[in-house]
């Protein structure tokens, strides 16, 4: 699934087989930027189009009389973030379940992950037929809203996980092979449909469930790079992270939850260069909006919800029951950010996501900015974990035109009106997102 950037090739062949055409030239000026990598000051962006012509201190880039000027003094610019783990079209209101994959929910969804400045999300599995159609649409442009990736359907376990029953999940959203020659087949079909990334559901929910066989995520992962395409697998404890690194496995797509990551571990991953997305946020969201009633008269907050989850964050009974369940979750959270630690501090590669939309209550958006607090909670400075959220993620997804604010790249930008690597909470502070050149909104909230 290398993605490569055509972008200077598709040029010379347009200038070479049409009349020229005016480009749309755009100079943001004197903010200054972290371009997904590192913090290079204050710097001169000359957008041409869709994509970053020049970047870098004013003196170093001409700016073409015709470009229109945007004065950014005082502002902050990083890239647009990039959502690894994410779903959509699986909840609506306070409910979750594959009845809400329509069209329109996604779009909405994808407008609500771009309005926080998430500009690229990538929907891990659960998705039916429709995606497809969806995302060649959103490709097309004109729907607004963050650019969609996906794995279509994803690979899971019959009887097992994804759990059809408490997730409401019809059978044209996970395929469920019982042997390792249908498994390679449903990794072939999902190639023939162009999945950015291959969805392996390995977790056995505590030993309640099947987990998937290891002969299984053997044969998926030796298909799924046979046909060029990436795998990320979905795990809770220790022994799965394990078993799917020795696998070959490329991502694995959740934080270990039940224990500290040991020294084997680190070690494979390392020489394995397997990348690592913690999902943090996945069991916050069980006990946050109950722990902080108060948020819901926070605008920052408030404009990500729909009306079902306003009356279900609302409803004292609601509440006291979520925090009467809430021990464990909390466990999971404070392992989970162990392991980032020691992962992160080992040299593992960590990207971003969150598991945003999977079920009703991890909030697309918003799920992303707690994210990246909890990610500084567990340790990483603000300047690291928007690395995992920018460069970092594009480069697990293997995209070359985006992720960073290079000469090439893709104008996918935030505008912020305070510094996130100062604290890492100003990225609420939204002035304006862009996307391939466009302002496409303003401040949240
Ligand atoms: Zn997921």
């Amino acid at each position: 699934m290398a993605r490569r950037s055509l972008l200077p090739l598709g040029l010379a062949a347009f200038a070479a087989t049409r009349p020229a055409r005016a480009e749309t030239l755009v100079a943001l000026e004197g903010a200054e930027v972290f371009d997904g990598e590192r913090r290079i000051g204050r710097a001169t962006i000359l957008v041409a189009d869709d994509v970053i012509r020049a970047i870098g201190p004013a003196a170093s880039v001409t700016v073409p009389a015709g470009a229109r000027r945007v004065d950014l003094a005082g502002r902050v610019v990083v890239p647009g973030l990039i959502s690894a783990h994410s779903h959509v079209g699986n909840s609506g209101g306070a409910e979750t379940g594959g009845r809400f994959y329509t069209r329109e929910n996604v779009l909405d969804q994808l407008r609500q992950f771009a309005a926080y400045g998430v500009t690229t999300v990538t929907a891990l599995g659960l998705g039916p037929a429709a995606f497809f159609d969806i995302r060649e649409e959103v490709r097309r442009g004109g729907t607004g809203g963050a650019d969609l990736l996906g794995a279509g359907m994803g690979v899971g376990v019959p009887d097992g996980t994804p759990p059809a029953a408490p997730m409401n999940l019809n059978d044209s959203q996970v395929a469920r092979p019982n042997t390792p020659e249908e498994a390679r087949e449903a990794i072939r079909m999902m190639a023939r449909r162009r999945v950015d990334i291959v969805k392996l559901w390995v977790d056995d929910l505590g030993g309640t469930v099947p987990m998937m066989r290891p002969e299984i995520i053997v044969a998926a992962t030796e298909e799924a790079h046979a046909q060029g395409l990436r795998v990320a697998a979905h795990i809770h404890d220790l022994e799965q992270a394990r078993i799917v690194v020795q696998s070959g496995v490329d991502v694995v797509a959740h934080g270990v939850r039940d224990m500290p990551v040991d020294a084997a571990l680190i070690a494979a991953m390392r020489q394995r260069g397997t990348w690592y997305i913690p999902t943090i946020q996945i069991n916050e969201a069980n006990y946050l909006y109950a722990d902080r009633p108060e948020l819901l008269s926070d605008p920052f907050f408030a404009r990500a919800l729909n009306a079902g989850l306003r009356a279900q964050f609302g409803d004292p009974e609601w509440r006291r029951k979520a925090l009467e369940a809430a021990a464990s979750s909390r466990q999971e959270v404070a392992v989970n950010q162990r392991n980032l630690k020691a992962l992160h501090a080992a040299g593992v590669r960590i990207g971003f996501g969150t598991d945003s939309g999977a079920t009703a209550n991890r909030i697309p958006g918003f799920a992303e900015h707690r994210e990246l607090e909890l990610m500084v909670e567990a340790g990483l400075t603000p300047e690291e974990a928007m690395r995992c959220a920018t460069g970092g993620s594009a480069a697990l997804l293997g995209l070359e035109d985006r992720g960073l604010l290079r000469p090439g790249r893709r104008a996918d930008l935030l505008v912020l009106d305070a510094d996130p690597l100062a604290d890492i909470r100003n990225v609420h502070r939204v002035r304006a997102v862009w996307q391939r050149g466009r302002e496409v909104s303003g401040a949240i909230g």
